[in-house]
């Protein structure tokens, strides 16, 4: 413990884990620790793949932002409320992105 043997700005790990917001299996691909199907995400990563954060708190996605030519995705932690950003593969469900922008679209047009 203690000793840091890897020293890499990210780390690909498999992992497999059932989502807490909608109960689906998801398989790892060892990039992504989203939920490809709701996209909600959870507080693990200091760094992106480093699972050192004990925060553990389910993060909601509240926006979507395309920017330098990727479609980027913003969660904010329900338990500490931090803000990150993800880049969406394309296995994500595009119809929560669309239901995101939608929203922020309203949010613009109408100030609800
Ligand atoms: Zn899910
Ligand atoms: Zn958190």
């Amino acid at each position: 413990m203690g000793e840091q043997i890897f020293e890499k700005k990210f780390q690909r790990r498999f992992e497999n884990f059932v989502c807490q917001n909608c109960g689906q299996e998801v398989k790892g691909n060892g990039y992504t620790n989203h939920c490809p199907h709701c996209l909600w995400s959870k507080h693990v990563d200091i760094r992106p793949g480093d699972r050192q954060n004990d925060c553990g708190g389910l993060m909601e996605p509240v926006d979507a932002q395309f920017k330098s030519q990727k479609w980027r995705l913003k969660h904010r932690c329900q338990k500490c409320g931090e803000i990150k950003s993800v880049k969406l593969s394309p296995e994500d469900n595009l119809d929560v992105v669309t239901q995101l922008i939608k929203r922020k679209a309203e949010k613009l047009f109408y100030n609800k």
